[in-house]
């Protein structure tokens, strides 16, 4: 039986694999539009309908994303998951994993589907990342070994350089030919013959250049998916503890990676190709002229690699300053554009645009500077190079008259050669202020690299089938960066199903730990133990399937509205999606959206107000369903009666054996509780069942209220009077 039957269908689960599938690999590394059409256009016309041509076109593909070569066979394991299956009429599907009733749970272009056997003729292969996981340790290696793989194309570059550089001695030669041959003996069919033979050089070198910029653009091309696959991929796995504050920074920062790319496409050919080729033209100047003919641009290179060089340091220095300043810049432009109401309401307009000044004066100074110095050295460069021709021919000139060491026609190919020597030095500028770039941004990128990833130093996380929802923290300590201790939890047990509240003053530690619950943070000190696991063992796909987190402050990703609610979950259907939002109210608002589900939210997210955004994040719990639920303030953004919705579908939704961990300051929330946790930064004040802990917060609130009493009501009365 055939795998395919036509092309459609082929088309159709490669379409679905490389532009819809939000599952990873396939997810982080989706084809652009161009390369998906690029892709079928190269491999998906006039294909041949047997099964090995079929099968073909999933290596191509598997290669383009960076997957290892798929080996195909008929049988599945549990050991070889994620797999792909392609079956016979019916296509392709990936199969996840094996649950506990012993089905395997699929997902494909149809959605998800649990099976317990495959159609006889399915094929599998393993899914497995060629690029593995923290192979590189820091950004410079990274550079380098994407770089390296770039050797077959440098190469063949190489070679046309080469060529390109001997054809252009043909000018050179045709002038001497003519000059000592060709006039002197009016030699008109010589004449023709040389002409005629220049011409195919001329046209040659042009040929050969087109070619050279082919296959550079394609290597710069290869090396740029590398790159920003690599970079973004390394962005997305820092453990959110530690990743830096400053957001306009760090993706100013994260963009650097293309002027690496940019230097090491110019400065690699430079230095691999052009600059030795000085060297050549030198010696071929030495074959036609004798050695002191040499000798003249020789002193002249060497005088204007001193020069280039002297520059080197001040050019590398000014574009080093420019570009932070500039990072700095984009920074303050990204968090005044995120704030712009705040700081307008504050009236921090003023001090925001002499911020903005300051920077932009910064960047302007290095820059004018860096222009003033690249010019000086351009100059210079420029001096050297007509001195270095003018000794030539006054020198060659004595040689022609007074000596038989040199031709008329001699002189005139040394003349034209001697161009090229001195060329080369007139690049070295612009090189320095690309190296200054690449350098700050490889800095800048090792230290992003040293930041501590997800899952450190572990190098197969677990992805256990089961975990059951209970926890264990032992010695759990947590502190911002520098600052002092924000949770302090020398023991604290929450067995399976339970449904817990945590209360505390503002500035307790109640949020971050529900970030180190989710495994999110990590803890500096201590234990978070998940069904018996290190949480930070545990992948963090695994971890996001089984927890469902909802963040004090929810935000929403561009996209729609049906993209936002599905984050992160697979094979989910349109009525699942809509049964929930029935639940929670979310179908109000999207029956009043023009286009519904689909309604774009933009960039930032902010087209949707703070309880709008909550309800749809607490939406897209509800469709994942999780095993643990951790709800930071759920309700803090809602109305009563949003509240009392959402109070009763969680109620409702929760399961017995799933476990609750609630963040809240509003009492209608500890309906869903049975326990209760005080937390302050030194550690848990209260532990208990819930109607004990509420009574001794009510006596301890008496107690302090007593004394408290007077002092309050004056300050009112002098803030009336005044
Ligand atoms: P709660 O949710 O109980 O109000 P948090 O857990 O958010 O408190 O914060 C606990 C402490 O940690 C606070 O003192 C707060 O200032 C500090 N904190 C919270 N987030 C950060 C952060 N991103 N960087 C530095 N300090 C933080
Ligand atoms: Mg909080």
């Amino acid at each position: 039986m055939q795998l395919y039957n036509d092309n459609e269908k082929l088309k159709k689960d490669i379409y679905w694999l490389t532009q819809e599938c939000s599952l990873p690999p396939f997810s982080s590394s989706r084809l652009s539009k161009h390369a998906f059409l690029d892709f079928e256009k190269k491999f998906l016309k006039d294909i041949k309908f047997d099964d090995k041509s079929m099968l073909s076109v999933y290596e191509k593909l598997f290669e383009l994303i960076g997957l290892k070569k798929p080996k195909w066979t008929s049988e599945i394991s549990k050991e070889n998951l994620p797999s792909i299956a392609i079956t016979p009429n019916e296509g392709l599907n990936i199969v996840l994993e094996k649950t506990t009733s012993g089905a395997w749970r699929c997902v494909g272009a149809k959605g998800t589907k649990h099976c317990f056997s495959f159609d006889a003729g399915t094929q599998f292969c393993e899914i497995r990342e060629e690029r593995v996981k923290g192979v590189h340790n820091s950004a410079y290696e990274m550079f380098k070994s994407v770089a390296l793989k770039q050797k077959k194309h440098i190469i063949y570059a190489a070679t046309a350089t080469l060529t390109i550089n001997i054809l252009a001695l043909s000018t050179s030669f045709f002038s001497m030919q003519v000059y000592d041959r060709v006039i002197p003996t009016n030699g008109t069919s010589t004449l023709i013959a040389l002409t005629v033979g220049v011409a195919i050089a001329i046209i040659l070198e042009m040929i050969l250049k087109i070619s050279r910029s082919v296959i550079l653009d394609e290597a710069t091309a290869s090396m740029d998916r590398s790159y920003s696959h690599n970079i973004f991929d390394r962005f997305l796995k820092i453990r959110s503890d530690a990743l830096p504050n400053s957001i306009g920074t760090l993706s100013a920062q994260l963009q650097g990676y293309t002027s690496v790319r940019q230097f090491i496409a110019t400065a690699a050919l430079y230095f691999i190709i052009d600059f030795p080729f000085t060297l050549f033209f030198l010696s071929v100047i030495v074959m036609i002229g004798g050695f002191d003919m040499g000798l003249i641009p020789f002193i002249f290179l060497i005088l204007s690699l001193i020069t280039a060089l002297f520059f080197k340091n001040k050019i590398e220095v000014l574009t080093e300053q420019s570009v932070a300043a500039s990072n700095k810049k984009l920074g303050l432009l990204v968090e005044n554009v995120e704030n712009s109401v705040v700081v307008k309401a504050s009236g921090a307009g003023y001090s925001m645009q002499n911020k903005w000044n300051a920077l932009t004066e910064d960047a302007i100074s290095d820059d004018i500077s860096i222009r003033h110095y690249s010019e000086l050295a351009l100059y210079i460069a420029a001096l050297l190079q007509q001195f270095s021709y003018i000794s030539l021919v006054a020198w060659g000139a004595y040689l022609v008259s007074m000596t038989d060491q040199l031709t008329m026609g001699g002189l005139i190919a040394i003349s034209i050669l001697s161009s090229r020597v001195l060329a080369p030095i007139a690049a070295l500028p612009n090189i320095f202020i690309q190296w200054g770039r690449a350098k700050i941004s490889i800095k800048d990128l090792n230290n992003i690299y040293m930041l501590p990833q997800e899952n450190e130093g572990i190098s197969k996380p677990l992805a256990p089938e089961f975990i059951e929802p209970k926890y264990s923290l032992k010695d759990v300590k947590f502190a911002y960066g520098d600052s002092r201790q924000a949770l302090n939890i020398p023991n604290l047990n929450i067995a399976a199903g339970e449904k817990v509240a945590i209360l505390g003053m503002i500035g307790s530690g109640k949020s971050t730990m529900l970030k180190v619950l989710s495994g999110l943070y990590a803890s500096q000190e201590g234990h978070v133990i998940l069904g018996g696991i290190d949480i930070q063992h545990i992948s963090r796909h695994k971890l996001s399937s089984i927890i469902g987190y909802l963040p004090q402050s929810t935000k929403l990703i561009s996209g729609t509205i049906r993209d936002n609610l599905t984050l992160g979950l697979v094979g989910v259907s349109d009525s699942q999606i809509l049964e929930a939002c029935k639940k929670t109210g979310l179908n109000i608002l999207i029956n009043s959206a023009p286009k519904g589900l689909d309604t774009i939210i933009p960039e930032g997210g902010n087209s949707l107000s703070g309880g709008q955004k909550q309800l749809m994040a607490i939406t897209r719990i509800l469709i994942a369903n999780p095993k643990i639920w951790l709800l930071d303030e759920p309700t803090a953004n809602m109305d009563d009666f949003t509240e009392n919705k959402i109070i009763r579908i969680l109620n409702s939704q929760i399961t017995k054996d799933q476990t609750l961990v609630l963040v809240t300051h509003k009492p209608a929330l500890l309906g869903l509780v049975d326990r209760i946790i005080v937390l302050t930064p030194q550690g848990i004040v209260m532990d208990g069942p819930k109607k004990l802990v509420l009574e001794k917060l009510a006596e301890n609130q008496k107690a302090r209220r007593k004394p408290q009493t007077q002092p309050p009501v004056q300050t009112q009365t002098n803030v009336t009077k005044g």
